[in-house]
C-alpha cells in the first residue's frame, strides 16, 4: 500500500495514466471518470478513459467522452495502454470481476492502482484506496480526493465539475438519497460556482429519452407490474422479447425499478430483465431494508442498502419465483 505523501509524490512526474469503471457504466461511473481525466489533463500526464462496455447515449456527452475507449471495441489497444500503464485508477468499484475481462489485465499490470469508491466490502488489489461506503457517489469522493488529497481545487474546472455534478445527480436519484447529506449539497454549490450549469445537466441526462423508450416505460407499468402488499413488495418483469419490440438499448431499463418505490407504503422494488443469457436483477429499497443482503445472499451480486443489483440462471418465471419465496424471510421487515 502506497501512503498519501508516497502517492502525491508519485503523481507529481509526468505519467501514462488508465482511468477505469465498472462494466456498463452509469452516470457515477462516467461523471467520476470523466471529471478525474479533466482534472489530471490539466497536469501534465497521459490520461486515457477504458470502459469495459458500452454506456447508454443520454451519458455521452460529457466533456471528454470523445477519448472515452470501449474495450470490447479496441481489445488490442487497450490491453496495450492497460500493460503500460503507470497508474489505473478503479473508479466507482471495488472488485475485479466487474471490469470483465479487464479484470485480469489490471491485476497484471505493473501499474500501480488507486481504488476511488463506495461500495461495500472492497477486494485487496489496490496500491491506494480511497473509498468510503457514506458518500453518496463516486463522483463525491473525486472532488473531495480533488481538494483535499491533490489540493487541486483550483484545477477543478467547468469540465470537471459538469462530470463530477453528472455522477452525483445520478447516483443520489436526484438528491433523493438519505445519504444526499448538507455536504453533498456544499460540494454541489461548489461545483455551480466551478461553471456545472446544473438544468441543463439535468435535462442532457433525464430529458433526453426516445418515444420507443417512453412506450416500453408504459408497457412496464401498465403491463408488468405487480405489487404484493403483503410484502410492501412491487416487482416490474421484462422479457427479451419486449426488449425487441421496443428497440431497447443498453441503459434504457436504468431507473425503471424505481416506479415500484413511488407507490404509497412500498418499501421493495424489483426489476427483473431477461438478458440473453441470464436474467438481471435491480432491487431498490427504503429506510434499513437490505437490499444488498439479497442480492448478495440469492442472486450473486452486490450493491448498496438501498440500490443493489444481481443476476440468476434460471429462466425469467424461475427467477421472480424465487424471489417471491424469499419475501417471507422479510416479512417483518418489509412490513414494519
Ligand atoms: P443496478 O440495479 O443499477 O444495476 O445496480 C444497483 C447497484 O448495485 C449499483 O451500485 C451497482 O454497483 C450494484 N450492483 C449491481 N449489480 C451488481 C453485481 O452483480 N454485483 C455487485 N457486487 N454489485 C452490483
Ligand atoms: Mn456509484
Amino acid at each position: 500500500m502506497l501512503d498519501k505523501a508516497s502517492l502525491i509524490e508519485f503523481l507529481a512526474q509526468p505519467l501514462k495514466i488508465i482511468i477505469t469503471t465498472h462494466h456498463k457504466p452509469d452516470g457515477d461511473a462516467m461523471g467520476s471518470s470523466l471529471g478525474l481525466y479533466n482534472y489530471l489533463i490539466q497536469t501534465g500526464h497521459l490520461v486515457t478513459v477504458i470502459t469495459p462496455t458500452d454506456y447508454p447515449a443520454n451519458l455521452s456527452w460529457m466533456p471528454g467522452n470523445e477519448q472515452v475507449i470501449v474495450f470490447t471495441d479496441y481489445i488490442e489497444k487497450a490491453t496495450n495502454l492497460i500493460a503500460e500503464a503507470d497508474v489505473i485508477f478503479c473508479l466507482d468499484f471495488n472488485a475485479l470481476s466487474r471490469i470483465n475481462k479487464m479484470g485480469p489485465l489490471v491485476a497484471e499490470s505493473k501499474a500501480k492502482k488507486i481504488m476511488i469508491d463506495h461500495h461495500l466490502e472492497p477486494e485487496s488489489f489496490d496500491d491506494f484506496r480511497y473509498w468510503d461506503t457514506k458518500a453518496c457517489a463516486t463522483a463525491q469522493l473525486i472532488y473531495t480526493f480533488i481538494v483535499e488529497v491533490l489540493e487541486g481545487k483550483n484545477q477543478i474546472n467547468k469540465e470537471v465539475a459538469t462530470c463530477l455534478y453528472a455522477g452525483i445527480l445520478t447516483d443520489s436519484a436526484s438528491f433523493c438519497l438519505p445519504n444526499t447529506t448538507s455536504a453533498v449539497h456544499r460540494i454541489t454549490a461548489d461545483l455551480i460556482d466551478a461553471g456545472a450549469v446544473n438544468y441543463t445537466i439535468y435535462d442532457l441526462i433525464y430529458d433526453n429519452t426516445s418515444e420507443n423508450r417512453l412506450r416500453f416505460l408504459g408497457n412496464c407499468l401498465y403491463n408488468k407490474l405487480e405489487v404484493l402488499y403483503d410484502y410492501n413488495t412491487a416487482i416490474i418483469t421484462v422479457t427479451k422479447e419486449e426488449l425487441a419490440k421496443f428497440d431497447i438499448n443498453t441503459g434504457d431499463t436504468e431507473g425503471i425499478v424505481n416506479y415500484g418505490l413511488s407507490i404509497a407504503g412500498v418499501n421493495l422494488a424489483a426489476f427483473f430483465v431477461e438478458r440473453p443469457e441470464i436474467v438481471k436483477l435491480s432491487l431498490r429499497s427504503k429506510g434499513t431494508f437490505p437490499a444488498n443482503e439479497i442480492c448478495k445472499n440469492y442472486f450473486s451480486g452486490g450493491g448498496h442498502r438501498n440500490a443493489a443489483g444481481g443476476v440468476s440462471d434460471a429462466s425469467l418465471s424461475e427467477a421472480v419465483n424465487q424471489f417471491k419465496l424469499i419475501l417471507p424471510k422479510y416479512k417483518n421487515l418489509l412490513t414494519q
